[in-house]
């Protein structure tokens, strides 16, 4: 089983899904989380591209397209025998434009069952990168978040529609995390 869990920056997909797998785990269920972002960063550091996961999307297009297809590869490699889900982007906010997560030579190696969309109203959203000072966030309007969102709503119906995966979307709504997570937790239960 593959899934492939996304979000715009800030809307809790991180949390949602840990919390899901942690619970699942008490069923006997048991999923590996793989942060897209992370196995990115480590190629890029080796590549002494990039030191921390905000400045990957900085880069110029051409060079996170290329890293992305190394950390895809990788990724799919270890889904071959285990349960996996992917917490990445259904899109990446570049300052060259909106940049696929998941273009179509990653899905030809990372085939995913289920895409999962974390969202939230475009003003939480706002204010929960306004707490969050662990990460190096753009500011954004809540119209700029919307755009994103729609972006990759869109972007989630194209890789299901060349992959045949389905889309989800759950709610991760201010002060109703358990609801999102018990969410996760029916769609990832076999
Ligand atoms: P995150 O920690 O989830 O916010 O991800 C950190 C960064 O990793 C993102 O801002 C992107 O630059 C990069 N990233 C994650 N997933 C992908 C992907 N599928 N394609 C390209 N870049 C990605
Ligand atoms: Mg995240």
């Amino acid at each position: 089983m593959l899934v492939v869990v996304v979000g715009v920056p800030g809307v809790g997909s991180t949390t949602v899904t840990t919390k899901a797998v942690e619970k699942l785990k008490e069923e006997g269920i048991n999923y590996e989380i793989v942060n897209f972002g992370t196995v990115m960063l480590e190629i890029a550091k080796e590549k002494g591209l990039a030191n921390d996961r905000d400045e990957l999307r900085k880069l110029n297009p051409e060079i996170q397209k290329e890293i992305q297809r190394l950390a895809g590869k990788k990724i799919a490699e270890l889904a071959k025998d285990k349960n996996i889900i992917v917490d990445t982007h259904s899109t990446i906010k570049t300052p060259k434009g909106y940049l696929p997560g998941l273009p179509k030579w990653v899905l030809d190696e990372l085939v995913p069952d289920i895409i999962v969309l974390v969202e939230a109203d475009n003003s939480e959203i706002l204010m929960r990168r306004l707490k969050d000072d662990t990460r190096k966030r753009d500011f954004e309007s809540t119209e700029d978040i919307g755009e994103h969102i729609f972006m990759n709503r869109a972007a989630a119906m194209t890789y299901a529609v060349l992959t045949g995966a389905t889309v989800k979307i759950i709610k991760n709504r201010d002060n109703l995390l358990d609801k999102a997570v018990e969410e996760m937790v029916n769609v990832l239960r076999p």
